[in-house]
């Protein structure tokens, strides 16, 4: 079975990014894990209620997860902001990507706020860093995932290599979309914006919807035969 690991910031950013994605890799016989970091503590429109807010975006975020399919879906459970580049959240996705082995890690882009612009950067790095055989206590088996892809959140991804082709699978996006019951009072505007963007990025490869993504080349490949070349 092909494996795919998608890493996010926040419990929404998988979803939004590319929740009719997800959905068609697990028709496909795809296993999904989803890992991301924060606990939706900023997801809250009324002072002082933070702490409600992690419990009803971790449920939402839980349910909007399963009705995608994934495998498992894990939360590290650090406050939304406190998401950045640090030692700690590099040493976690390395830790995550030697326990599934993903074929295809999925990961943010860095031209938006500081909490994905970190993601960015940690998650290419463990890319990288988690081949390599040294920091044992994150698994002993070092493990190099075959392709690394870029996703969007907030901001439009330049010059994306690929637009997965989500037409059967949009509807499966926003049920998941509409489990988070708060984000409509703060990410309101998002509602129409999902379909918007969604048909613009299909518009551009001539389907109905779409999801945008950039492949990495950060770690080299190989051709070993003309017919590599062409594959
Ligand atoms: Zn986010």
């Amino acid at each position: 079975m092909k494996k795919v690991l998608v890493l996010g910031a926040h419990l929404d950013d998988s979803v939004i990014a590319m929740g009719g994605t997800i959905a068609k890799l697990v028709k496909s016989g795809v296993q999904v894990d989803v890992f991301c970091f924060g606990n939706g503590d900023e997801a809250y429109t009324h002072p002082g209620d933070s702490a409600n807010a992690v419990k009803r975006f971790t449920r939402d975020a839980t349910k909007a997860h399963e009705v995608l399919g994934v495998n498992s879906f894990e939360c590290y459970g650090v406050p939304d902001f406190g998401v950045d580049a640090t030692r700690e959240f590099y040493q976690q996705c390395i830790r995550v990507i030697r326990q599934h082995q993903p074929d295809v890690i999925f990961a943010h882009w860095w031209n938006e706020y500081f909490q994905h612009h970190g993601m960015a950067t940690i998650s290419r790095d463990a890319w990288n860093q988690a081949a390599w055989a040294c920091s044992a206590d994150f698994g002993v088996t070092p493990h190099r995932a075959r392709k690394y892809f870029h996703f969007e959140v907030n901001d439009p991804l330049p010059e994306p290599t690929h637009i997965f082709d989500i037409t059967e699978t949009f509807e499966d996006k926003m049920r998941a979309w509409m489990c988070f019951e708060d984000a409509h009072d703060h990410l309101g505007e998002l509602d129409n914006a999902l379909e918007a963007r969604a048909r613009y990025h299909g518009s551009r490869v001539g389907v109905k919807y779409g999801e945008p993504f950039r492949q990495s080349f950060y770690l080299l490949d190989t051709i070993h035969t003309a017919e590599e070349l062409f594959r």
